[in-house]
């Protein structure tokens, strides 16, 4: 029996109100074969968010365990609270073949270049600083001061952005979601190059 290619590994940041949750959503619905690695976080849940679908709620005692237990394929501190990767989850679904998605912070997929270089990075830009600044606002989750310190933590990621393999621009939504699902296509059309099914159509008499 051939064995199965193990999936890809894909990582998605964006400065936060960029719109990637309904941009991701999206994307989800449209590539098959792709799955959302759910991340830890220890903030509070915003309305409408639900425990293990939006992240899974740690209290930090619980967070720092499984630093300490080495539970996380990476994790970082943002905006004053942990986030992280469940590294068994993940390895597992690229284990078994499936593509799997991170969306983390620029700090998280640092180090995720480290473990998985061959991952393929994408950076989410916001049209203009003004428009990030009405999405934040708009969202209306954020006193006046967190709100500004999302706005300068925008600014020092976008200066990440250079270091990703794609860049897609959040402006119109659908042209946006087209972008990505493309390179989530050419990704695997690049990778048939090492496949099996490529193997035994050349050792086919
Ligand atoms: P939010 O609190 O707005 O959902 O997310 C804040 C930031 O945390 C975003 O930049 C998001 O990409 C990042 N983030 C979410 N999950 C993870 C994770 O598992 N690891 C890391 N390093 N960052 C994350």
């Amino acid at each position: 029996m051939q064995a199965k290619t193990p999936g890809h590994l894909f990582v998605v940041s964006a400065p936060s109100g960029v719109g990637k949750t309904t941009l991701l959503r999206r994307v989800l619905q449209d590539v098959p074969g792709l799955r959302y690695s759910v991340s830890c976080t220890t903030r509070s849940p915003r309305p409408g968010e639900e425990d293990a679908t939006d992240y899974f709620f740690l209290s930090r005692e619980e967070f720092e365990d499984g630093i300490r237990s080495g539970r996380f394929l990476e994790w970082a501190r943002v905006h004053g609270n942990y986030y992280g990767t469940d590294g068994r989850v993940v390895e597992e679904w690229l284990h078994a073949g499936w593509d799997v998605l991170l969306e983390i912070d620029v700090q998280g997929a640092r180090q995720v270049r480290v473990h998985h270089p061959s991952a393929t990075t994408i950076f989410i830009l916001p049209p203009s600083m003004e428009v990030l600044r009405q999405r934040l606002q708009a969202r209306g989750t954020e006193s006046p001061e967190q709100l500004e310190m999302r706005l300068e933590a925008a600014r020092s990621e976008l200066r990440e952005a250079p270091w990703y393999d794609y860049l897609v621009v959040n402006d119109a939504l659908d042209e946006a979601v087209q972008d990505l699902a493309a390179i989530f296509r050419a990704c695997r059309c690049r990778r048939r190059r090492s496949a099996p099914a490529l193997r035994s159509l050349l050792e086919t008499p």
